[in-house]
Parts: C-alpha cells; structure tokens; sequence
C-alpha cells in the first residue's frame, strides 16, 4: 500500500496518527482505521509496512512473541496485525527449527530509520552475527515499505530474497492474500515454487 496523504484519507490518518504518537491499542485490520472518524484534520502520513520476523535460539517462540510487542510499542509504529506463528526448518542455515511470523506495521518513519529500529529489537534480544545466516535469537527483515523499490548500501526493499522462502511468504500471505511486490507482482504467484518447503503453523 503506498504513503497515504492526509488529503486522499483524513480521517483514517487522525485515528492512525494518535494511535502512532500515543501507541496504544492495536488496529484490527486496515478498514478499522478507514472508517476512524476525523478530528483536528492536520496533515499527516504514514506508511504500512511488513517485517518478516524469525528466531531459532533460545526460547524461539517467546523472542517472535516478544518482537511483536515492541513493534508495537516502537515510537512512530503501530501494529496492525500479525499471522500466526510458524514452524519451519531452517534453509542456507543450520541449528533448530525456526519461528516464524509476518506484521503489518503502520509507521511514520522513513525506511532507513525503520530498519535501525528493527536492528535496536534484535539487539536487545542480544543478536549476534558471527557468520552469514548462524542461527539468530532474532531477525527482523523489512520486507515491504509501502511501494517503494529501495536499493541502497543498507537497505534493499522488497526484500530481495522473500519471494524464494515459505517462511515469509505463507504468513504474508495468510495476513494479505492480495498483496503486490513492487517489480514482482503478486505474491500468491510465487507460493507454488516454495510449496516444497516445509512449514507448518503453530497451533
Ligand atoms: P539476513 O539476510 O539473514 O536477515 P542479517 O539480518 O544479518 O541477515 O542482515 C544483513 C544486512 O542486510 C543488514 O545489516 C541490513 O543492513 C541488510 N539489509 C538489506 N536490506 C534489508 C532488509 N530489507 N531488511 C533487513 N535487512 C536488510
Ligand atoms: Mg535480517
């Protein structure tokens, strides 16, 4: 979904805007916020994004758990929705089975101020990275910022590798079923080539 001016949805901005500055309460779906009745009408934007969360040290489960809290508390975010967690096994990586787990977050900060924000979270999971792809207590992909293609020396959005992996793309498209990648299309397109790829929720 792109950067929503104030002008094209005011009243969804108001109520967003107040639950981004004052975080609290959580969003059920997208339309809750596009029905919000307008107050003061300043402007304001905000753009939704989907971080791709995964953990498979420690207590696994409790550190995904953990990340979506503070993605809610995160100042400039609020959480909007989270799929259910996943079991998968791990893939160019080694150790034990990973937890996985997609959010929507609306936010009003720019993407590269985002992911250090996402980096601060598994820093204070204690985030190590001794080697590419070692197992990790947590990992915080940014997979989509609104439709914008980033290419930078720190940031690539869409996030590069998410049409290739079920672990993100079963719950991306269990919370958006619809949803576009820019310069890629739809990704339902790409859930065949990853069915063999075991994953399973956690029920
Ligand atoms: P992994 O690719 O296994 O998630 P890391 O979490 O260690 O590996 O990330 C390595 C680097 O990837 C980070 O330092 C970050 O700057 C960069 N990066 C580029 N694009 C993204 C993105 N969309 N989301 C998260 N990290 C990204
Ligand atoms: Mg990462």
């Amino acid at each position: 979904m792109p950067a929503v001016p104030a002008t094209a949805a005011r009243a969804a901005a108001t109520e967003l805007r107040h639950r981004i500055m004052n975080n609290h309460g959580t969003i059920g779906s997208p339309s809750a916020a596009l029905t919000a009745q307008p107050d003061d009408g300043a402007p304001f934007a905000f753009t939704v994004a989907y971080i791709g969360i995964g953990a498979n040290l420690g207590d696994a489960r409790g550190n995904v758990a953990d990340a979506l809290e503070r993605l809610q508390r995160l100042p400039g975010c609020t959480l909007m929705a989270a799929s259910g967690l996943y079991r998968t096994a791990p893939i160019d990586s080694s150790g034990d089975d990973y937890i996985n787990a997609v959010a929507r977050i609306a936010t009003t900060l720019g993407a590269e101020a985002l992911l250090q924000a996402l980096h601060g979270i598994e820093q204070a999971h204690g985030r190590e990275r001794p080697y590419r792809n070692a197992p990790r207590t947590l990992d915080l992909d940014l997979l989509l910022y609104g439709d914008q293609q980033i290419a930078s020396a720190t940031l690539t959005v869409p996030h590069p590798r998410m049409t290739e992996r079920a672990f993100v793309l079963v719950p991306l498209l269990e919370l958006a079923p619809a949803i576009h990648i820019p310069g890629k299309g739809a990704a339902q397109q790409y859930a065949a080539s990853v069915a063999d790829q075991g994953i399973s929720p956690i029920i």
